[in-house]
């Protein structure tokens, strides 16, 4: 990098730093918090009964309450996990603000997250510990960082569980959008290891975004074939449809 670029590289920093750090991140409005009280209520929340799934289900339980009740699809294709939630839909302005967080790595972005997540509560705080659903290595790299590792240890110093890194991601999974469940299915198959024994463990599989639950499926088959006794899975947003 020459001097200049160093030079300029800095002043985008300082920009980004002192100009967003007081800024809402959603309507640019200054105030302290990096999402402010109007957008935050803005926000789609996913309250209400749920099916295993984390999709509505008129009979579920509003507090994620346990055994869920199975939809159609999860009556035909139980899920491995025995329960799923999002406290929040993940659509216009949310998924911008994931994405600038997962996508170009802005820690801005990170720190109004954070925010999102102060203001939730653990539904299941009978777990013995939180899991990531990792990223590949390949797409860590490229990225710098893993953000359902990031998340995962930020919840758990929130909700005071212990942390358990017993996955990895061994197959850098191809996009999954446009394909069919069963070609999902089949690039997920054998794309999780467990490195650590989970034996008689509940655990609470975390990850920023749930769409249709192929990769939860596979990391919570994973876990249980190795011993876990449940698995449910938490993300912080959740596409409506599959
Ligand atoms: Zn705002
Ligand atoms: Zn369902």
């Amino acid at each position: 990098m020459t001097p200049v670029n160093l030079i300029e590289a800095t002043k985008v920093y300082c920009r980004l730093f002192f100009d967003q750090s007081c800024r809402c991140l959603f309507c640019g409005q200054t105030q302290s918090h990096q999402v402010c009280p109007s957008c935050l209520v803005l926000l789609a929340r996913l309250d209400g009964p749920l099916c295993r799934c984390g999709l509505h289900h008129p009979a579920g339980s509003p507090d994620g309450g346990i055994p869920a009740p199975l939809c159609g699809r999860c009556l035909r294709q139980p899920p491995p996990f025995t329960a799923s939630q999002a406290p929040l839909h993940y659509s216009f302005p949310l998924d911008r603000l994931i994405g600038r967080y997962k996508y170009r790595g802005d820690l801005v972005a990170e720190r109004g997250i954070e925010q999102l997540l102060a203001d939730t509560p653990c539904p299941w705080p009978d777990m013995d510990a939180l899991c990531a659903l990792p990223a590949h290595w390949r797409r860590r790299w490229q990225r710098g960082f893993d953000q359902s590792q990031r998340l995962t240890d930020r919840l758990a110093s929130l909700w005071g569980m212990p942390s358990l890194t017993a996955l990895t991601r061994q197959q850098a999974t191809p996009m999954q959008q446009g394909l069919s469940r069963r070609q999902r299915r089949r690039n997920l198959h054998g794309a999780f290891a467990c490195t650590r024994p989970v034996t008689g463990l509940k655990l609470l599989l975390v990850d920023d975004v749930m769409t249709t639950g192929s990769s939860a499926r596979a990391a919570a088959e994973c876990l249980l074939r190795h011993g876990a006794t449940e698995v449910r899975v938490w993300t912080l947003a959740r596409t409506r449809e599959r």
